[in-house]
């Protein structure tokens, strides 16, 4: 019997604006499991991620992270958390939980290409934690926070002056909690709300501050009078060039995203003033594609950052939107700051593996 598909599709290049809802158009079709090819899998979403870097495969771009612009008029991809229903693919059975690319459609087949982008979850970690953190700090973005610092900002010595930009996102959280209460250091965090500040302070952060309503020039020089160690940068742009001025000799920065030139065209792009201050204070300013580091350190950072939740040293929060129908919006959102932590879509109504009391 036929099932019923619905699937958000990209419509085309959007390279000086924001990306908006009418970007995205919802279709409807069905797939009839009796139709699997040989080497064909059945996968239904439960739970999508909404990421900033999507952002890139929307426009015309001279380099892009690892996959090139989404096509139009198709279904999107991003990460993703599925149910294989039916294989006739070899490695995949009914029942099993896959992580990875996935297109953004209740229900898809997928080829032998598509399903190299995916990684079964092992069935121990069924139940120990709500899927979807596994889309937020027990996946990609926890990776990236956890990893980048390791590889860039190490060693770290206690009581150092950190400072996160968008502390209150799904990066930006895990970087930040990690540097407080993993590292010792003395952690400043910015957001966009004060709902944002307030929640970053009740964390634990030692300073936050609000970027659309106070100057950070001066917000970071009250709070780092001596200045700062470690830049955990998602935004770039000016708040870079802040930081530039502000940080001390031999300061890390961790270049993992920035999120403020995304919408812009290149043109328009803000050209920072002040790399001179790389070599007289002797900063390392390093980039950082988490896809880079899978291979090497997936497996500890799994089993690692399970323990730091499980012991609370970092709180996994999540924005979720219910639907797929809906994603191109929670999409939309995200960008703008409506996001307080990982910013996932649920798209099927219930959680097949419900957390183990
Ligand atoms: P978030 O959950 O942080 O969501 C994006 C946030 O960006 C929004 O909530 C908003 O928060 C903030 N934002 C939007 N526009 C601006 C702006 N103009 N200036 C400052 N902040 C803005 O997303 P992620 O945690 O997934 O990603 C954070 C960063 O990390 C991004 O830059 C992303 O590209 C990067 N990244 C890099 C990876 C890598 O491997 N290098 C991997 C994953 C992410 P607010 O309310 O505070 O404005």
């Amino acid at each position: 019997m036929a099932l019923p598909v619905t699937s958000v599709l990209w419509k085309d290049y959007v390279d000086d604006r924001a990306v908006q809802e009418s970007d995205f158009e919802v279709s409807t079709s069905e797939i009839d499991p009796a139709n699997l090819q040989d080497g064909e899998v059945l996968v239904e979403l439960l739970y999508l991620s909404v990421d900033p870097y999507l952002r890139g495969r929307m426009r015309r771009m001279k380099s892009y992270y690892f996959i090139g612009p989404f096509e139009s008029v198709k279904p999107l991809a991003s990460g993703g958390i599925g149910l294989v229903k039916a294989s006739k693919a070899a490695g995949f059975a009914a029942g099993d939980v896959v992580s990875g690319m996935l297109p953004w459609s209740s229900l898809a087949v997928l080829d032998q290409a598509a399903q190299g982008m995916l990684q079964k979850l092992e069935p121990s970690l069924l139940g120990s934690a709500p899927l979807s953190y596994f889309l937020g700090t027990l996946g990609m973005p926890g990776m990236t926070a956890w990893a980048s610092i390791k590889k860039i900002a190490e060693p770290i010595k206690q009581g150092e002056v950190a400072f996160v930009s968008g502390a209150a996102g799904a990066v930006g959280l895990v970087a930040g909690q990690l540097l407080k209460n993993v590292y010792g250091c003395r952690v400043i965090g910015s957001a966009g709300s004060d709902d944002k500040v307030a929640l970053l302070k009740q964390l634990g952060f030692d300073e936050a501050f609000n970027y659309k309503r106070v100057d950070t020039a001066a917000a970071l020089k009250a709070a780092a009078p001596d200045g700062i160690d470690i830049y955990f940068d998602n935004v770039g742009g000016p708040t870079l060039e802040t930081v530039l001025d502000q940080a001390r000799s031999h300061a890390r920065i961790v270049a993992c995203g920035m999120i403020s030139q995304y919408d812009l065209p290149d043109e328009q792009k803000y050209g920072v003033k002040n790399l001179f201050n790389l070599i007289t204070k002797r900063i390392k300013l390093e980039g950082f594609i988490v896809s880079d580091y899978m291979a090497e350190l997936g497996a500890e950072f799994g089993a690692t950052m399970a323990e730091h939740v499980q012991q609370g040293k970092v709180k996994a929060l999540e924005h979720t939107t219910e639907g797929i129908e809906n994603a191109g919006k929670a999409f939309v959102e995200m960008m703008a700051g409506g996001n307080t932590g990982k910013a996932v879509v649920k798209v099927a109504a219930e959680d097949p593996f419900p957390v183990k009391q």
